[in-house]
């Protein structure tokens, strides 16, 4: 009988040994390569930025539409208990003359009360709706619901549709489209945009391919007229830990979404790389909340949109 329990308590032990195993390469991200082939290169981006004719933008705000609090385990890896401070922002590209591009849109407060128990920012959401109507083009970094959802779903949708500037990956990403309850009929009439790796959008402004996170994934490049320089990564990571170390996020975040983790470590590389050669160059990870504050608080990025016109009056 000793010997049975002797053997069952040695196979327990070697079965818990193989979970634990399993856990943590679960929460580890995949290799980051040593050299990349993704391509981001900073003095096309500035040639490509300067094409469009008209004045560079002035001012990069950001408006902060939801925060919250996941497992850190979850978002950065590691076999860890802790909660991590997240934040879900839209940004505003403002030009001189009031003229404005919007990045990202998330949703209203339904999505965050039903997800991470988030919490909303009524005030900024208002303004992204307004922004939204008033921008001259409407960019996502991402099809995932964080960031098209309050595009997707906006009352207004069908006002300034006409300004909505989806890569065709994008709009067409089946995953997408029931995730963010997308109205058919507009969303088949939008004409989305095609190109090769970069796009020059506007004045100072150009988008660059970058799929993994999902096959719609990119990058935007913001050229302020006062010199200051950004790239709108999206979710390409989800903490600057994640480029400036370089590390992927965990294994199992990756699997749950479908992610390309070869596309993904590869620009992770390339992202790297340029902000070791190029300290300057502002790089922004979309739910990032502690390197968003530290931007505002530097006076980088503004904390809340401006020149949003006042509301005519029901
Ligand atoms: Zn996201």
């Amino acid at each position: 009988m000793a010997r049975f329990f002797k053997i069952a308590a040695a196979v327990m032990a070697g079965m818990i040994v193989i979970a634990l195993v399993i856990v943590a390469f679960l929460l580890q991200g995949p290799p980051i390569p040593d050299h990349s082939d993704y391509q981001l290169d900073l003095a096309t981006l500035r040639k490509l930025g300067d094409q469009p004719p008209g004045a560079k933008p002035e001012h990069l705000n950001a408006a902060a539409i939801a925060e919250a609090y996941p497992r850190a385990a979850l978002f950065l890896g590691g076999i860890r208990f802790d909660r991590h401070h997240v934040v879900f922002p839209s940004y505003q590209v403002l030009y001189p003359d009031g003229s404005m591009i919007i990045v990202d849109a998330p949703p209203g407060a339904a999505f965050w009360s039903a997800r991470m128990g988030g919490q909303f920012n009524a005030a900024n959401f208002e303004a992204e709706q307004q922004a939204l109507e008033q921008a001259r083009a409407i960019v996502i970094t991402h099809e995932h619901a964080d960031h098209l959802g309050g595009i997707a779903q906006s009352s207004g949708l069908s006002s300034f549709a006409g300004h909505l500037m989806l890569t065709r990956e994008q709009r067409d990403d089946d995953k997408s489209r029931k995730a963010n309850k997308f109205p058919e009929d507009v969303r088949s009439g939008l004409h989305p945009l095609d190109y090769d790796h970069y796009y020059p959008l506007a004045p100072g402004v150009v988008l660059i391919k970058a799929p993994g996170h999902t096959p719609g994934s990119q990058i935007v490049y913001v050229h302020l007229a006062n010199g200051a320089e950004y790239l709108l990564i999206g979710d390409v990571a989800w903490d600057m830990e994640q480029v400036s170390t370089p590390k992927c996020r965990p294994r199992l975040a990756e699997m749950g979404m479908g992610e390309n983790g070869k596309q993904v470590t590869s620009e992770l590389r390339t992202l790297h790389d340029l902000a070791a050669a190029n300290p300057d160059v502002h790089i922004v990870v979309s739910h990032d909340a502690k390197q968003l504050a530290d931007y505002e608080q530097a006076g980088l990025i503004g904390s809340h949109f401006d020149g949003l016109a006042a509301k005519a009056s029901p």
